[in-house]
């Protein structure tokens, strides 16, 4: 990856030689980033707050962050808010992809560019995207339990319906399981979003799913590790943890724990500081107005999005150690602080 920021590795970026924005002199005002973020309940996106405020600040910018709650009307308003202050870039991580079209058309009337983060905003023009390769997610997942679980039920437990990854992690297991699917070997016998990503509506679907085939599954496929939560829990009320494989996503600290002991078997981790370098990097010099070009565009509806697209890395027991502990994601203690 050239240069230290990674973005080399999996879509290259290169700087327009149009760029129009004049070099920062020492005398002139700091950059304000502003980043409307749906929420920190995640584990993940606390990271990402964290990391992208460090990756702003690194780079002499003002950083402004707002959460919503996955309140949509809350997004909005909280962008409003950060346009009306003067911010000179807004980072977006969306709630619901299409009501925040609304901020993108807002922004832009104030002459403001909009940067898409790890989520899409559908239906508008937005400037870039960047990301991770997500159906590469569903893709990995999907390798990894059928190595196993070659023949057998399966159930799919999706993400948020609103949230554009959600359909993309699910196009790429499918991409995997369709062959399988169409061979004989494979039936998936449940698949259902879970409304907002929360673990009470994937731990629903999952009993549901248990009790539609009297127990009889072979293996599970969870969007990330919070829903992946909720399929281990319902498994163990069915005695069945441990028993059946299970995939998550996020490298999140309790589904590397449950990796150790042996009630999921992988999930993908997304190395979240590089999302956070190369998004604030790319954020500074969309507000300087230079021409940011990538590799990669991905049709959001509207327009071709020129997309950033990061790799992501599939994890189980037998590379733990080299990724996300070596990556210090997590310390080798806090993974293994409930092993025998
Ligand atoms: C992110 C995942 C996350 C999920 C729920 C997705 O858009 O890519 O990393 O687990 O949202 O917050």
């Amino acid at each position: 990856a050239a240069g230290g920021t990674g973005v080399g590795h999996s879509g290259g970026v290169d700087t327009g030689a149009a760029a129009t924005g004049a070099p920062q002199t020492g005398d002139e005002e700091p950059i304000t980033i502003g980043f409307s973020m749906d929420t920190l309940l995640e584990e993940r996106w606390l990271k990402d707050r964290d990391l992208f405020r460090a990756a702003g600040e690194a780079l002499g910018a003002k950083v402004v962050i707002m959460a919503a709650n996955g309140d949509d009307a809350k997004q909005i308003s909280q962008a409003e808010t950060m346009i009306a202050d003067g911010v000179d870039i807004l980072v977006v991580a969306p709630h619901n992809a299409e009501a925040t079209a609304a901020i993108v058309k807002k922004a832009h009337s104030a002459g403001v560019k909009v940067l898409s983060y790890d989520r899409l905003v559908k239906n508008a023009d937005v400037d870039l995207y960047v990301s991770f390769d997500n159906e590469m997610v569903g893709e990995l997942q999907a390798r990894a339990i059928t190595k196993l679980v070659p023949k057998g039920k399966y159930v799919y437990i999706g993400g948020a319906d609103t949230d554009n990854n959600a359909h993309l992690f699910k196009a790429g297991v499918f991409n995997v399981l369709q062959p399988l699917i169409d061979r004989g070997d494979i039936t998936v016998v449940y698949d259902q979003w879970s409304k907002d990503w929360t673990p009470a509506n994937a731990l629903v679907n999952m009993r549901q799913a248990l009790a539609a085939n009297g127990d009889r599954i072979d293996a599970v496929i969870a969007a990330n590790d919070a829903t992946a939560g909720s399929v281990v829990q319902a498994l163990a009320e069915a005695g069945l943890a441990g028993k059946i494989p299970v995939a998550g996503q996020d490298a999140d600290l309790a589904a590397a724990q449950r990796i150790v002991a042996g009630t999921q078997t992988m999930t993908v981790y997304k190395p979240i500081k590089l999302l956070a370098d190369t998004a604030a990097e790319l954020a500074m010099r969309l507000a300087r107005g230079e021409t940011v070009q990538t590799d990669k565009k991905l049709n959001n509806g509207k327009t071709e999005v020129p997309s950033v697209l990061l790799t992501p890395i599939a994890v189980d027991l037998s590379n733990l150690e080299d990724t996300i502990i070596a990556d210090g994601f997590h310390s080798r203690a806090d993974v293994y602080k409930n092993a025998p």
